[in-house]
Parts: structure tokens; C-alpha cells; sequence
């Protein structure tokens, strides 16, 4: 099968009331199983980026799998921005706000400086909270945000707004 016939959508598995009844999950491990599937994945987030760019930076889990994809398509360096106490050397960190307490996102101090340019990477755009934290690592370190891109966006939840002066680019687009 060639990767032009292939709807992505078909490959994304809805698990209802995941981790916590009223979450629609939206599972990805079917498309990243599928050879065809994830390489015209890759290949769609891969058309969203502008050419120039220094790296691309994943957001802790599965922004790593499409972003580490995504970089060595492009021919471009892999950031991890973890969850909290995870990186090794020293860190940039910011926290931020769930429906129920707070939660941290980190980035290494020496990965990024004035002049870089990435894009940033994660598999789903939901509430855009995680996102826009990122987007703030990255600027704390004086480098620049080219664009977000994900694999998937819940229009419902407006996640861009967050996003609002960043390019944004999503492969799969779900109303609710
Ligand atoms: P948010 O910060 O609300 O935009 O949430 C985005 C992060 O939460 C991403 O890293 C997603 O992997 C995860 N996420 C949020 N909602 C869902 C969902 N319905 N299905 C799968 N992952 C989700």
C-alpha cells in the first residue's frame, strides 16, 4: 500500500472512559503498528514544517515516538522536554495546571539557545495546556517555536487558543 491511500483516522482506536470515565482516549498504538500507517503519519507532520529549523522537541510519552520519527525525517536533532526529575543534567522547569492539582514539564538548560528555531511535537492537542508549557520552556531558553504539530486535535477543547501565537498543524481533526 502506498502512503498517499492511507486515512489515518482509521488507525486511531477510541477507548471510552480511559484513564477516568468520561475521557475518550484516543489510542495511537494501532497507527504506530502499521508500518504504512506511521511512516504517512510522520510524512504529514513532516509537511507542516518549515525548513531552517535546529531540532525537534517531543513532549513526554508519545510526543517522543512521533517526534523522534519526525527529526530523523527531517534530518534534525531530538529534544525531550520529561515529566518532572526525569532529565539527568540541570533543568528549565515549568508547572502547570490540570482539571485536578498541577503537573511539571522539564527541559535541559544547554539543550536550547538564542538563535535555534524547533518545532514542537505531540501526538494529541486536547485542552493545549501541555503544549503552550512547552512553548515556554523553549522561549526560557531564548530559542524560538516555528510551529506545534500533532497527530491529533480535539477541536472541542479549543487547545489552540493557548497556542494562539504559534503556528498550528494537526493530521487528524475530531469535532468532539
Ligand atoms: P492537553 O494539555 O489538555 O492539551 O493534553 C495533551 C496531552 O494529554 C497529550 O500529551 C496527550 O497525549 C494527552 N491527552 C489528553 N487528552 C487525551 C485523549 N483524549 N486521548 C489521548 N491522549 C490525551
Amino acid at each position: 500500500m502506498t502512503t498517499t491511500a492511507i486515512n489515518l483516522a482509521d488507525y486511531i482506536r477510541e477507548v471510552p472512559d480511559f484513564p477516568k470515565p468520561g475521557i475518550k482516549f484516543k489510542d495511537v498504538t494501532p497507527l504506530l503498528a502499521d508500518g504504512d500507517a506511521f511512516a504517512a503519519a510522520t510524512s504529514q507532520l513532516a509537511c507542516f514544517v518549515p525548513s531552517g529549523l535546529h531540532a525537534v522537541v517531543g513532549i513526554e510519552s508519545r510526543g517522543f515516538i512521533f517526534g523522534a520519527a519526525l527529526a530523523q525525517q527531517l534530518g534534525l536533532g531530538f529534544i525531550p522536554v520529561r515529566k518532572a526529575g526525569k532529565l539527568p543534567g540541570k533543568v528549565h522547569a515549568i508547572e502547570y495546571e490540570l482539571e485536578y492539582g498541577v503537573d511539571a514539564l522539564e527541559i535541559h538548560r544547554d539543550a536550547l539557545t538564542a538563535g535555534h528555531r524547533v518545532v514542537i511535537v505531540d501526538d494529541l492537542l486536547a485542552t493545549g495546556g501541555t503544549a503552550a508549557s512547552t512553548v515556554r520552556l523553549v522561549r526560557a531558553l531564548g530559542a524560538e517555536v516555528a510551529c506545534c504539530v500533532f497527530v491529533i486535535e480535539l477541536d472541542a477543547l479549543q487547545g489552540r487558543k493557548q497556542l494562539s501565537d504559534v503556528p498550528v498543524y494537526s493530521a487528524i481533526h475530531y469535532a468532539d
